[in-house]
């Protein structure tokens, strides 16, 4: 059979399988299954071991069973006093004990006929409660012809279980399935290079998919419920390795054309030293030294630089900035607030301005919203003529009317903040320019593979020396005067704190407690005679900026905020930080607000108040950042509690989804896909040879749409 006949088979309508029929073909397509190929990559959800035989006397309330009985009586029953509502009722007997079946949905002429007393049956199900009684409702029953007949395949095996369809029992599912598999499989396209498969030790696609969708009898259970038996995995390594293909396909693409501008390294660690007076840690040097290789090669860098907060990111993209400016081009640095891009600035100039040995100091400029009328048009000119070396700025940089003269290095700050979109048009205001993305969002291993697997990564793993490490409390409601005197203490003594509410205002669904009245309250009682400002989301621009300027100067000793000050704010002094109802926070969030204080000589603390512990998962949360201040920790550890579909909220990250594949159990298989795939399209480019063509048609059916979503640009 040709490709062409093979996709017509698999193209087959599930609605012409045996057992199917129109009816539930609807039901099988509202999950999306209408196909042969749809039902053959409709995974089991996990697997039940029916091949233990228990007897009636030992079953328990909850469990999943399987078991033999005789037939000792069956009737149809009236619900209650309603004379419509039936249930169908079957009493099951062996030598332990009785047990009762139950159906309310059933058909009154094939159920009266489905049984006769004294005859034998397999069942399997779950024995539900009712009222203290043990009772099965719904379960498979097949007839046996002894007590000791295993025939049925249904049972004395290990049996898929699947998603639940509406409308269709399992056991008819089941029952489909079966014909799918056992007429299908062999037809389903086999797209790992026959080298590959036996360099890796992978099991074929036929039989990874029949034993995947039924066990064979001798199955290891626990194996198949954790996905590690090798059918399993082969599965799920060709869908990741046909999304690495996919971003390995496009990384040699944004690769192959020529970049604008080419850097030397020069003597970047002594200008560092001269401008900034301090030594670059080991990591800043070696990120740094992957940077400059990238921007003196012939092709565009394109490359991620993760560093938790206080990691020294900045320094690192000013010597970038610095690394263009001596090849002749311009830098533009995109930050996604106001005040971000005013603090960089700020910061920036006070080193970037100064002589140094042999050159001028940077040009640096400044672009946002607020920057108007002739300031602006000053601003622009000078970018146009290429007076500018470095401008620092928000969406602003975006517009139409900002044109450099020749743009060679775009720096985005705390990317994902951005949408593909605006990296994209920041890049198309140059030729080619190198592209340095920053994150201080930490992103576990796996996370970044998928969704910059076309990235270079570089990574600040070093915070610079003298940081003395924040210290965390957790504390109970009731608790939280102590935060309060400590934050007293503190202010006294010459430092800054932040209080920290999840909400504005009072909500009336929920009792929390929030900025806007708090901040009232601790004026008048445990802050009274502190200066004291308020700082959230619904106040406009300019009063934010005005409340955070007076913060950054010292004029106001304590900030009640909302999660407005995450990102990227610093100042020094600020010492302590109180968050309230902790609990609500999520993992990276509460990361990132810890990083607002300790950024100075003085040691930090930050108090977590908890109000309402109910949750597992938030006292697991709180446990972490009590723990460890290490931001890959915590990331990884926020993706196991969280799972990788709300790690960044799917719709935002562009995070691709996996059908087999998780991000935390088959880390292993991501980092082996990936690998391969590189090599792969190291050695044929585009996919050409003949061994590859299918990779590259499934490459086509299943990723074409996700790629764009998880694009940098
Ligand atoms: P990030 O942007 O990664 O959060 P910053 O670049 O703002 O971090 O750096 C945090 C602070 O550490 C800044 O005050 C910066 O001047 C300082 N810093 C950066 N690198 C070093 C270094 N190698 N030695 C000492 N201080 C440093
Ligand atoms: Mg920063």
């Amino acid at each position: 059979m040709d490709a062409d006949d093979t996709r017509a088979v698999l193209n087959t309508s599930i609605q012409y399988i045996k057992g199917v029929g129109p009816r539930r073909a609807e039901s099988f397509a509202s999950r999306g299954i209408r196909t042969v190929a749809d039902a053959l990559l409709f995974l089991p959800r996990t697997y039940e071991d029916r091949r233990r035989v228990a007897t009636i006397a030992t079953l328990e309330i909850g469990q999943r069973v399987s078991f033999r009985a005789r037939v000792e009586d069956f009737a149809v029953r009236r619900i209650g006093r309603s004379p419509r509502r039936q249930m169908f009722e079957l009493l099951l007997g062996d030598d332990t004990g009785r047990i009762t079946c139950r159906w309310f949905h059933f058909n009154q002429a094939s159920f009266a006929n489905r049984f006769r007393r004294g005859e034998w049956v397999r069942v399997a199900g779950k024995v539900s409660n009712y009222r203290g009684r043990r009772v099965l409702i719904h379960p498979d029953v097949e007839k046996v012809l002894t007590s000791a007949d295993d025939a049925g395949e249904d049972f004395a095996a290990v049996v898929p279980v699947y998603p639940e369809i509406e409308g269709i029992y399992p056991k008819v599912v089941r029952r489909v399935m079966r014909r799918v598999v056992g007429n299908y499989s062999a037809h389903y396209p086999e797209r790992l290079p026959a080298q590959m498969r036996q360099r890796l030790r992978l099991p074929g696609v036929d039989e990874s998919l029949r034993l995947v969708h039924f066990p064979p009898r001798q199955a290891d259970l626990a194996a198949y419920q954790q996905w590690r038996t090798p059918q399993q995995r082969r599965l799920v390594f060709e869908e990741f390795l046909l999304l690495q293909l996919g971003l390995a396909l496009r990384r040699r693409r944004w690769k192959s054309n020529p970049a604008e501008v080419r850097a030397a390294p020069g003597e970047l660690h002594r200008l560092a030293r001269e401008m900034f007076g301090f030594e670059l840690t080991g990591a800043q040097k070696r990120v740094l030294a992957e940077i400059a290789g990238d921007m003196a090669a012939a092709q565009p860098m394109n490359r991620l630089l993760q560093g938790d907060v206080g990691s020294g990111k900045t320094a690192v993209a000013l010597l970038a900035a610095l690394l263009a400016r001596q090849a002749g081009a311009q830098t533009a640095l995109m930050a996604p607030t106001e005040i971000l891009a005013e603090q960089h600035f700020a910061k920036l100039g006070r080193v970037a301005s100064r002589r140094l040995a042999g050159q001028p100091g940077l040009r640096l400029e400044l672009l946002t919203s607020s920057v108007k009328g002739a300031r602006r048009e000053q601003v622009l000119a000078a970018v146009a003529a290429g007076q500018v070396d470095l401008l620092v700025g928000t969406h602003a940089l975006l517009q139409q009317r900002v044109q450099f003269a020749r743009l060679g290095l775009c720096i985005i700050d705390e990317q994902h903040r951005f949408g593909v979109m605006q990296r994209a048009r920041l890049r198309q205001k140059g030729k080619q320019p190198h592209v340095l993305v920053m994150t201080a969002t930490p992103i576990p291993r796996t996370m970044a593979m998928t969704l910059y697997g076309d990235l270079d990564v570089s990574v600040l793993d070093e915070l610079p020396p003298g940081r003395v490490p924040i210290r965390t409390v957790v504390l109970r409601g009731n608790q939280a005067s102590q935060a309060y005197r400590q934050v007293r203490r503190e202010v006294e003594d010459g430092g800054q704190a932040y209080v920290v509410y999840p909400l504005v205002q009072e909500s009336e669904k929920i009792d929390l407690r929030d900025a806007s009245s708090m901040f009232e309250r601790l004026r008048q009682g445990a802050f009274s005679g502190l200066s004291l400002g308020l700082l959230h989301g619904r106040m406009d621009a300019d009063e934010k900026e005005q409340v955070m300027k007076r913060f950054a100067r010292g004029q106001l000793q304590i900030l009640v905020a909302t999660t407005v000050i995450e990102v990227g704010i610093d100042v020094p002094r600020a010492t302590v930080m109180v968050v309230e109802h902790a609990e609500r926070f999520g993992l990276s969030q509460l990361h990132q607000l810890r990083g607002r204080v300790g950024r100075g000589r003085r040691p930090g603390s930050c108090f977590l108040v908890a109000h309402n512990l109910a949750s597992e998962d938030a006292r697991r949360r709180l446990q972490v950042m009590a723990r460890t201040s290490d931001g890959f920790e915590i990331a990884e550890a926020d993706l196991a509690i969280r799972g990788p579909g709300e790690f960044l909220g799917t719709r935002q990250s562009g995070l691709p989804v996996f059908a087999f594949g998780d991000l935390v159990r088959d880390a292993d298989l991501l980092q082996l896909a990936r690998d391969e795939a590189r090599t792969l399209v190291e050695a044929d480019p585009e996919l050409k040879r003949p061994q590859h063509a299918a990779l590259l048609e499934g490459l086509r059916q299943r990723w074409a749409g996700a790629l764009a979503l998880a694009e940098v640009g």
